[in-house]
């Protein structure tokens, strides 16, 4: 067995079902075959399945349940809403436990610590903003999950490391165990309802990341919604401690952001300033603060002291496509937030910035800029692309001035001159595009990386576009 590679003890012999071929379950059919186990793997998609070896391949429609030991099952695949995959009705009727590869990771490093992090937003943000603090201060630290690497796809930390885990509310569905010692549970506004049965399934499976593990550990609540506020109520008292966090109110008890960006810890009683937010370029606007407030407050659990945590804010290098500043070029700062897919995403960048030259459009959403035009005042120009161009040039009916540049390429070039003749204070080029990308783009990691080589090209050449 390498040392480099995760070894789940106690099951050698044994035999599990995986169900989804995708990253998460190639690794765990991987790691379930490492640790001497029998492995059945199924995926309905046969490009998936020429992920694993081939005689591990069975089709699970046929298993015999009285031998499988547990039905391992990607968050992608439905286990109750719309309608449960044939695979994991059977599974249920026979009785047997529906896992994730989360679960593994726990049975696998018993003596790590574990910190789970879930909400409806800002989970990728506050998920690297808590294990980048930790790496600094010296701890041994795995991040993925959700976000980047697959759970099995991380290396052991041994007893004393730390797994920091994005868990989406699928993978919270399948983990039965309680197993973060820090849960973190940012916010919840509608989402996915389709795939939990309606906002109440959604609501319990965030609340299957507070159930407690043990005496010790500790809920971070983000209390600034209705249903984590009601969720908060509920369980303070219970086992697992709780912390509210806010950035509307001075919460009690808790850590807070005031309106001028003074994050606040009153975790013992009397509130102590921590650090003025504003002063962080790459955590920009209310939404992360909350982001920072909520990672203050883990990796204060953690053990960190707060000067330790202030510099790891100060060098956290923010995350690629979410209002990633890609360069500052004669005053004028160019933005790309690509991740921005839908109107609400837009808005949270829109609130950040004066003189904005803003680059819109792709495939739009339902709705279109609906929300947005309490902002339109900050926006110097508009660059519009893609498929939403003129229905997006209708309902903005010139509040603010527009160009019809179709394509990404040519909206670079056309805010850049545009942005660096006016040479207005605190000018932003941004991509913010409220659309989906799929029209002109594979996805909006792709856009955004198109976006950020624009920019650099431009910077090479000293500026001129
Ligand atoms: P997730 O991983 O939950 O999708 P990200 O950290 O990737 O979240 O952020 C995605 C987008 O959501 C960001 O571009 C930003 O617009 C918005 N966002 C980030 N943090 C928050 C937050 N705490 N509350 C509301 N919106 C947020």
């Amino acid at each position: 067995m390498s040392e480099l590679s995760l070894h789940i003890p106690g099951i050698a012999g044994g035999t599990f079902a995986v169900l989804g071929l995708g990253r998460s379950g190639a690794a765990t059919a991987e790691t379930l075959i490492r640790s001497g186990a029998r492995v059945l793997a199924w995926d309905d998609s046969e490009t998936a399945r020429a992920a694993v070896p081939a005689d591990i391949l069975f089709d699970l429609k046929n298993a015999d349940w009285d031998n499988i030991a547990a039905l391992v099952m990607s968050p992608g695949i439905p286990l109750t809403h719309p309608t449960p995959h044939p695979v994991a009705a059977a599974a249920k009727a026979a009785g047997k436990p529906i896992i994730s590869d989360i679960e593994l990771l726990a049975m696998s490093q018993p003596g790590a610590r574990y910190v789970a992090i879930t909400g409806t937003n800002g989970k990728s943000t506050t998920t690297t903003l808590i294990a980048h603090v930790l790496k600094q201060a010296g701890k041994r630290v795995e991040v993925g999950g959700n976000l980047g690497q697959a759970a099995l796809s991380l290396l052991p930390v041994g007893p004393d490391g730390i797994y920091v885990l994005e868990l989406s509310s699928y993978q919270l569905d399948i983990t039965p165990t309680p197993i973060a010692d820090v849960a973190l549970l940012l916010n919840i506004t509608p989402d996915h309802l389709d795939r939990h049965g309606g906002m109440e399934g959604y609501i319990a499976a965030k609340e299957l990341i507070l159930r407690a593990k043990g005496k010790t550990s500790l809920g971070i609540v983000g209390v600034d919604d209705a249903p984590c506020r009601q969720l908060f109520a509920k369980l303070k008292g219970g086992d697992r401690r709780l912390i509210p966090i806010s950035v509307e109110t001075a919460a009690q008890g808790g850590a807070y952001v005031d309106k001028n960006g003074i994050l606040f810890d009153a975790i013992r009683g009397a509130p102590e300033k921590i650090i003025d937010l504003k002063s962080i370029a790459r955590l920009p606007g209310k939404h992360n603060w909350q982001n920072a407030v909520a990672a203050y407050v883990t990796a204060k659990a953690l053990g960190l002291s707060a000067a330790e945590i202030v510099a790891g804010f100060e060098s956290y290098p923010g995350l690629a496509h979410r209002q990633e500043l890609v360069a500052t070029l004669g005053g004028v700062r160019y933005v790309n937030d690509s991740k921005a897919t839908n109107a609400d995403a837009a808005e949270k960048a829109l609130a950040c910035y004066d003189n904005i030259y803003w680059i819109i459009g792709g495939k739009p959403k339902e709705g279109g800029l609906a929300g947005l035009e309490s902002y339109y005042g900050r926006i110097r120009h508009g660059f519009l692309i893609g498929e939403a161009a003129a229905a997006f040039a209708k309902q903005i009916n010139r509040a603010f001035p527009v160009s019809m540049s179709g394509t990404l390429d040519k909206a670079v070039a056309d805010a850049h001159a545009l942005a660096q003749r006016e040479k207005k204070p605190g000018a932003v080029v941004l991509l913010s595009p409220a659309c989906a990308s799929f029209d002109q783009y594979p996805n909006f990691e792709i856009r955004g990386n198109r976006f950020r080589a624009l920019v650099e090209e431009i910077a090479q050449k000293g500026g001129k576009a």
